[in-house]
């Protein structure tokens, strides 16, 4: 196999998603030069994000190179806890020296995420040490990213990547970047916070967005006078990106605790830092039994060669003078930017500091441009033919050039982006254009299995879908049930699980079988309204999609009747006919039947969706004189084929169930599939 087939054999990247991955050979860099990669078959391109905000001094870089080889030679990494090691030493003592004037202490760590994880437990400790046991809340701004742990996750406000935890993660108070919202929020919840903590100047991840003048200050003196502490994060602004070694110090700021990550060492290995202001750090001395002591530390803190790069790229920013040549680096970027970019079409605005940007695109009419549009990812897939690498946020497209780049290279980056924008807002809508399967793999197999939909609820659909996985496991098949919302779960959906147990399949997660349980036993769409969430079709059809590559044949049990409602805007009819798999109507066998089976037939054959018949289940034991009936009567009424009354059973077991649907169905009739 090639590297590009085993990548795409063995590899999970990371916030990729997977399917459109798989679908291109992907981009595998070998080697890199200065401020370019280089690929395996030799092609060269611009590091136009710095390999996501990492990289500081370009790539393959002699000092820092030599420095890593030159501590490889003595020991790659010993531990913290217990033992002091030289390079981390040497490094605290360098960051002390550098960073805004009070951070006194420095506690390694390995990621962005740690360095934040670790000032949220220091913040939260210092608070219950020093007796203020109510200051338990953390602020954050609005769209915060900070990393992608539980506690950092926390903190986010970034819909699309910390939804889906939302029920694992702590109350974060959110606000808006304005001198207003600030002080109202401080004025409102002052007293129980623990810690504001913002990305100084510009926040990133949330679109390159920049504070207006003056914020940090303010949140600084606020921060006093409430007694709370700041917390700031420069794991992407550190480190000269804004034109400052810090953004804090543009602001003549010094934060309480101060994160820092990605640049610190270059770009080259992962190394962290959380500094501490020794106001802070005083309060977890004391004696052992005082129980102050910071329990918290990772394997790979303060490692040596990470510590020595570290030392090598601070060291390079004085001999080479970095932060002095970023001024006309910032300039000439700026006046590229708006020459060549600003006036194109779909270009929205442009967003710059220092040698951060973010080109926000919107549709011409201004409205941004949805998810599916995938606008940010084509111009980066189309720079690349122009020779340089970059990485999208969404809709805005980023530049984050090494602070070595060269103002020849800005050139290149400029009008190769430009290139891309044009190119990309003239193609034709993505959702065609992009293959969404490799060729040599064939699309995904159309949906094989049945959809099991009721006249109404309690009317014997758990009961049949039990017998037909019996039925389906007894001719050989892999039967998956899927049931994609159960509600009256108190606390365990019991539908799914005797569906779960009838299938044998109790390997499957019961997320897979039932991704959405409710404890009110109210319809789909009010319970998930109740628990303050909204289903949508397209994670319906992914959590489907998600259960049948578990078997061959897939039994989905919708909720109650054909127009139940999943959402607002969405019922069991919709995900039928999306799922386009044959619809089996269940109804009850008692009075009343013909109704509402004619009128769910009504609405089945409108929409055309694929009905294979009509099956009624004896829900009682007690005769009515219509049972003999009823189904004749629908027959007729509809044209539609009836396959049969399954009788009332007193102890229905799977086996049970099937062997009584045997007896009173045309089963071959009821299940092609399964021959
Ligand atoms: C990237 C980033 C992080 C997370 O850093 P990792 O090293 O990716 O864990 C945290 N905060 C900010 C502001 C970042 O840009």
């Amino acid at each position: 196999m090639t590297l590009e087939e085993l990548d795409r054999s063995y590899l999970w990247h990371p916030f990729t998603p997977m399917r459109e991955w798989l679908a291109e050979p992907p981009l595998v860099i070998e080697r890199a030069d200065g401020n370019e990669l280089i690929d395996t078959q030799g092609r060269r391109y611009l590091d136009g994000v710095s390999s996501l905000w990492v990289n500081v001094h370009g790539h393959a870089h002699p000092a820092i190179s030599a420095a890593i080889a030159e501590q490889l030679a003595k020991v790659a990494h010993s531990t913290l806890l217990g033992l002091a090691s030289t390079p981390s030493i040497l490094l605290a003592q360098k960051l002390v020296a550098i960073a805004p004037p009070g951070l006194a202490r420095v506690f390694f760590s390995d990621s962005g995420s740690t360095a934040v994880e670790v000032a949220l437990k220091i913040a939260f400790q210092f608070q219950q040490l020093r007796g203020l046991s109510r200051r338990v809340k953390f602020l954050a701004l609005r769209n915060a990213y900070h990393g992608d742990t539980i506690g950092s996750v926390s903190l986010g406000g970034i819909d699309t990547f910390h939804r889906i935890f939302q029920p694992l993660l702590f109350h974060t108070l959110h606000v808006s970047p304005t001198i207003d919202e600030l002080h109202q929020a401080f004025a409102d919840h002052g007293h129980e916070l623990a810690a504001f903590v913002l990305e100084p100047l510009v926040q990133g991840a949330a679109g390159m967005l920049l504070s207006p003048p003056g914020f940090l200050r303010e949140a600084r003196s606020l921060c006093c006078k409430h007694d709370v502490l700041l917390v700031a994060d420069e794991v992407a602004t550190g480190f000269g990106r804004t034109g400052t070694m810090f953004a804090c110090q543009q602001e003549g700021v010094a934060p309480d605790l101060l994160a820092l990550a990605k640049g610190l060492s270059g770009g080259y290995l992962p190394v962290a830092a959380t500094m501490v202001s020794d106001v802070v750090f005083r309060q977890f001395l004391g004696l052992r039994e005082e129980r102050l002591t910071f329990f918290h530390g990772h394997s790979f803190g303060g490692n040596a060669l990470g510590c020595a790069a570290a030392l090598a790229s601070l060291d390079l920013f004085e001999r080479e003078q970095t932060l002095a040549n970023l001024p006309p680096k910032i300039a000439t970027l700026r006046a590229r930017l708006n020459q060549k970019i600003a006036h194109l079409p779909h270009v929205f605005e442009i967003r710059q500091k220092g040698l951060m940007v973010g080109i926000e695109l919107r549709r011409s009419d201004s409205q941004p441009y949805s998810p599916e549009d995938a606008i940010g990812a084509r111009v980066c897939r189309i720079v690349r033919r122009h020779g340089v690498i970059l990485r999208p946020l969404g809709s805005v497209v980023v530049l984050m050039p090494p602070l070595s780049i060269t103002v020849d290279q800005i050139d290149r980056l400029v009008d190769a982006t430009a290139a891309a924008i044009v190119e990309a807002a003239s193609e034709p809508s993505p959702a065609h254009s992009v293959p969404l399967s490799p060729p040599s793999q064939p699309r995904p197999a159309p949906l094989r299995g049945i959809f099991l939909v009721g006249t109404d609820t309690g009317v014997g659909k758990t009961t049949v879908a039990v017998g037909l996985l019996a039925l389906a496991r007894a001719r050989g098949l892999a039967p998956v049930p899927f049931k994609p919302v159960e509600t009256g779960a108190a606390p365990d959906p019991e539908d799914a699980l005797r569906l779960r147990c009838a299938a044998a399949r109790s390997d499957l997660a019961r997320e897979i079988i039932c991704p959405y349980a409710f404890s009110p036993p109210v319809a789909p769409a009010l319970a998930a309204e109740q628990a303050s969430t909204r289903l949508t079709l397209s994670e319906l059809l992914a959590a489907a999609r998600r259960a049948a590559a578990f078997g061959d044949f897939l039994l989905v049990e919708s909720a109650g009747g054909v127009l139940s409602p999943y959402s607002e805007d969405l019922t069991a009819a919709d995900l039928a006919a999306a799922l386009g798999l044959p619809v089996l109507l269940v109804a009850r066998n008692a009075l009343g039947t013909i109704n509402h089976s004619a009128l769910a037939i009504a609405e089945l054959r409108r929409r055309h969706l694929p009905l294979t018949g009509v099956l009624f289940v004896d829900t009682t034991a007690a005769s009515t004189p219509d049972r003999a009936h009823n189904p004749r009567l629908v027959r007729a009424l509809t044209g539609v084929p009836v396959l049969g009354t399954l009788p009332f059973l007193p102890h229905p077991t799977p086996d049970g169930i099937a062997a009584a649907l045997r007896l009173n169905l045309d089963v071959d009739l009821l299940l092609p599939t399964l021959r």
